[in-house]
């Protein structure tokens, strides 16, 4: 068996999973089908659990750098509102950063830690027995693993073979968007614009560089898929549209995207997982698909790593279904909530305009910003307080910012009381004591994700919870 796991994919969720592995001294090899970067750059936007997340593992200020901070606000179906007061987060904004940026950060994090990285190699088939998966690649080689994990996209290939299902609505209409030089001049653009947004007809002309523009125009009905889309495709569609096609010629790159919105029905079988598009798909509205992608690899990551480092409760795999596709099925739902809201029909216009009003109660306001940026998740851990099965905020320590002693992706005890131990799991979960913490309890227990897994001050309740999310002790094991 020459690796641990191969992850099919290497776009923003498969690299962040090789890296997360990575924290754990797993083998992992990434099998990329394409050689090249993607050509077409679309922005995207990193919400603030992902930035909490960058900070958690030590990429941030990297990302940053290549970024644009935007103001947090007018999340929900681009209704133009400021986010509501204190967001709980050092992290309160946008960022907007080209995705091919993202994915080349997070690739390069992925070899810094020692992952392995094969271009030009498309997984096409695999079969899973009781000890591994044998992976089949497009020119005929095979390899072995002990898992694999489909991070490979909307067409997953992957979930396809498993024979998953992927119910939810297909596309029924498609956009397309690309950068190209412009004819018209600035002014007749800007007037058009201006004048159009008064209307039903909603397309988009943005400069993106010297005389070049980003242009975003729907198209009713969908294509044929196979093909890219041509120049005359954008120029008829946009004298629909805008009544003139602006002279754009000169094309630096040309796309389309549909709405299709889908979920596949498990995220795992046998030995073989999916995470990111491969698992979930719907309309851009909101900005949240990478960063959902993002945030099952962070979900998975230390679970797998757990398995194959023989350390993992025997359920503890099963968890990443159990919590992230409830958190998928809620993002679908509010990007379908979204999208109705952008329709120009009237019930659906008074419907965004009673939303909008509704908005400026500050907690209609805090339940939105907190779903679309995912600082309101919590997962279901059992009764306990409200704390339980959130992530927390990234406090000021003694000891230093809380994210920083989580680079490690190890589990972490945070402890007022200064009298707990973490005993026998010392090799996997840190001890932080200190009395000072801004913390609404006397200790918690945190996982690598980030997520508060107990809450308390008793050391054998606190055991309990050590056995039942990082095994046995050291001692007991070896026994
Ligand atoms: C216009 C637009 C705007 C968007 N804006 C945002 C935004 O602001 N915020 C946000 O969070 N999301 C946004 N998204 C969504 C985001 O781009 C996706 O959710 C994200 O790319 C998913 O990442 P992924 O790694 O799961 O899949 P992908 O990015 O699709 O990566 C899959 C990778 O797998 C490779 N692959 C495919 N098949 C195989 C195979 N058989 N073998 C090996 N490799 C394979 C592909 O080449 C690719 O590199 C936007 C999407 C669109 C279309």
């Amino acid at each position: 068996m020459h690796f641990d796991v191969i992850i099919a994919g290497c776009g923003p969720t498969g690299a962040m999973l090789a890296a997360e592995l990575r924290l754990h001294d797993v083998r992992v090899l990434v099998l990329e089908k394409e050689t090249e970067p993607a050509s077409f750059v679309r922005i995207v936007g990193l919400h603030i659990r992902s930035l909490e997340l960058m900070a958690m593992r030590g990429l941030l200020e990297r990302i940053l750098e290549r970024g644009r901070r935007r103001p947090a606000g007018a999340y929900f179906a681009a209704i133009d509102k400021p986010a509501p007061k204190g967001l709980d987060s050092a992290h309160a904004y946008l960022l907007g950063i080209p995705q091919p940026v993202i994915v080349h950060l997070l690739e390069e994090h992925a070899m810094e830690l020692g992952a392995q990285v094969r271009h030009g190699c498309a997984v096409v088939g695999f079969a899973q027995d009781d000890d591994g998966v044998t992976v089949e690649l497009d020119d005929g080689e095979r390899l072995r693993s002990r898992y694999l994990v489909g991070c490979d996209g909307g067409r997953s290939t992957v979930r396809k073979l498993l024979g998953v299902a992927f119910p939810g609505e297909p596309s029924r209409n498609e956009t397309l968007m690309g950068e190209m030089e412009v004819g018209a001049p600035q002014e007749e653009i800007a007037a058009r614009v201006t004048e159009l947004r008064e209307t039903d007809r909603r397309f988009s002309l943005t400069p993106a560089g010297v005389g070049v523009y980003r242009v975003v125009v729907p198209t009713p009905g969908v294509s044929d898929r196979g093909a890219p889309p041509t120049l005359e495709d954008f120029q008829r569609q946009l004298r629909a549209v805008a009544g003139t096609d602006f002279g754009v010629h000169s094309p630096r790159w040309l796309s389309r995207f549909g709405d299709a919105t889908r979920l596949a029905e498990r995220y795992r079988v046998g030995r073989v997982l999916l995470a990111g598009d491969a698992a979930h798909v719907h309309p851009p509205i909101g900005g949240q698909g990478l960063n959902l992608g993002v945030q099952d690899a962070v979900n998975l990551g230390w679970k797998l790593a757990a398995q194959v480092r023989g350390w993992a409760p025997e359920t503890l795999l099963d968890t990443y279904h159990a919590e992230r596709h409830p958190v998928a099925e809620d993002v679908l739902d509010n990007t379908r909530a979204q999208m109705e809201l952008l329709s120009t029909e009237p019930g659906a216009r008074a419907v965004r305009r009673l939303l909008t009003e509704l908005m400026d109660f500050e907690e209609v306001n805090r339940h939105l910003a907190e779903k679309i940026t995912a600082i309101g998740i919590r997962y279901d851990f059992g009764d306990g307080p409200d704390l339980l099965g959130r992530r927390l905020p990234d406090l000021d320590l003694k000891q230093g910012r809380l994210y920083g002693l989580l680079h490690g992706g190890r589990g972490l005890l945070l402890d007022r009381t200064e009298r707990l131990t973490v005993g026998g799991w010392s090799d996997r979960v840190d001890h932080f004591a200190d009395p000072t913490a801004a913390l609404d309890a006397p200790c918690v227990l945190l996982r690598p994700d980030g997520h508060v897994a107990w809450v308390g001050d008793d050391q054998r309740d606190l055991d309990d919870h050590l056995a039942r999310w990082f095994g046995e002790p050291i001692g007991r094991s070896q026994v």
